[in-house]
């Protein structure tokens, strides 16, 4: 866990991707973080080793609780969400998983969304009802029937802004107020948005949480989660990881504050080149529904105004003719990896059935309302013109309407 290393009042959040967390006492006047691989840290001194162990002296005694490396990268995220503690985990999913676990007890109660991610959904189903943690998994648009929910009583409530696949908005202010007179935590994970475009504690939330996997890192080599908050909460999360030991390993934690340094860089370009290609989608005959919401045709399009600075670097679209159509289109794009990670330097496309919600099964997803036509777009830093005409090329090949006969 780290505590506060840099003020939360100025520079930017440019100059904090750079500069939060770095230039500290490196090794011998190291301008950049080393990767620290060491399991344990030694001490001639007995007493200093003792009040290092008490927390009482900065310092580490076993990387599985605390290491320098690991620890830098805390702080870069810890700045950006501008909170006063962060933790990290090996994976996003890890995250979300001790966040959980860390709150609820046998008799509790979590309200939340159908649209979480796939993974995080699978726990809701899953494992928390295991233990008899009651889960009330609301309708995503529907925030009447959410607060109906948190009016029942809960400990948690558990939101996600803006969704995956589907890229719905969440209105948090409203929300977190509605479970904070109730007492619940709010949890909310801000992997879509990053803290470039939206800080949900800011709009009142206890907790947020990354998966760095995605955005943060930026480059798709390397794992991780994090969640920042109060002190106290983050304390609470920091002593079960301790235990549960999720823990982030020092080659990845390097891997992704050096991706961080550029955050800002790629999120500017990234929500821009998304914008211009959803309204460009938008106009396209073969496209039958884009999800995007930068567009002013989106549902919740002055909520993301309100909350959110930019609207981020993932955009869903449907073709007309289903999954057969998009069979063909996919394959045909140049410049887009077809996998299921998301928030790449590289554009990365994919059908959500092996990507957002491959843990789902086919029923599962219809249920989470899915169209089985949709394409999931992340947007890298390539030229937005070079997207827009790989798009069109792709867009030309497929077929009108596919010929049922062959
Ligand atoms: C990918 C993702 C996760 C899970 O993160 P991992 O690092 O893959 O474990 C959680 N939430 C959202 C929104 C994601 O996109």
């Amino acid at each position: 866990m780290n505590r506060q290393l840099f003020t939360n009042e100025s520079p930017s959040s440019g100059t904090r991707s750079v500069w939060a967390g770095e230039g500290k006492d490196l090794l011998q006047g190291a301008t950049q973080v080393p990767v620290v691989h060491s399991v344990s840290f030694g001490y001639r001194d007995i007493d200093h080793w003792h009040e290092v162990a008490l927390g009482q002296k900065e310092g580490h005694i076993y990387s599985r609780n605390t290491n320098p490396t690991v620890q830098v990268f805390e702080e870069k995220v810890r700045s950006l969400e501008k909170a006063e503690a962060a933790v990290s985990f090996s994976t996003g999913m890890a995250a979300i998983s001790s966040s959980l676990f860390t709150f609820l007890s046998p008799g509790d109660r979590v309200v939340t969304i159908k649209d979480t991610y796939g993974g995080t959904g699978k726990i809701f189903l899953h494992h928390l009802p295991r233990f008899q943690i009651d889960v009330a998994m609301c309708e995503t648009e529907d925030a009447d029937g959410i607060e109906k929910e948190v009016a029942k009583g809960c400990q948690v409530l558990y939101l996600e802004t803006p969704t995956n696949p589907t890229l719905k908005v969440l209105d948090l202010k409203r929300l977190i107020e509605t479970a904070h007179r109730k007492g619940a935590l709010v949890l909310v994970d801000n992997t879509f948005a990053t803290p470039i475009n939206q800080n949900p504690l800011d709009l009142g939330a206890d907790l947020v949480i990354h998966s760095a996997t995605k955005f943060l890192g930026g480059h798709a080599d390397a794992l991780g989660g994090v969640i920042c908050g109060s002190e106290e909460l983050v304390q609470r999360v920091f002593s079960y990881r301790e235990i549960h030991g999720a823990t982030l390993q020092p080659m990845a934690a390097y891997l992704l504050l050096r991706g961080m340094k550029t955050l800002h860089l790629r999120i500017q370009q990234q929500n821009e080149s998304a914008l211009t290609i959803a309204k460009w989608l938008e106009t396209h005959p073969k496209i039958e529904e884009v999800y995007y919401p930068g567009l002013p045709s989106h549902p919740h399009y002055k909520i993301a105004c309100q909350q959110m600075r930019g609207f981020g670097g993932v955009l869903s679209f449907s073709l007309k003719g289903g999954m057969e159509m998009v069979r063909s289109f996919l394959p045909q794009l140049r410049f887009a990896h077809l996998a299921a990670n998301l928030g790449s330097v590289e554009t990365v496309a994919g059908p959500p059935r092996t990507s957002s919600h491959v843990e789902c099964t086919e029923e599962e997803r219809q249920a989470l309302g899915i169209p089985e036509g949709l394409i999931r777009y992340s947007v890298g830093i390539e030229e937005t013109q070079d997207l827009l005409n790989d798009l069109e090329q792709a867009l030309e090949a497929i077929p009108e309407r596919i010929d049922c006969s062959s």
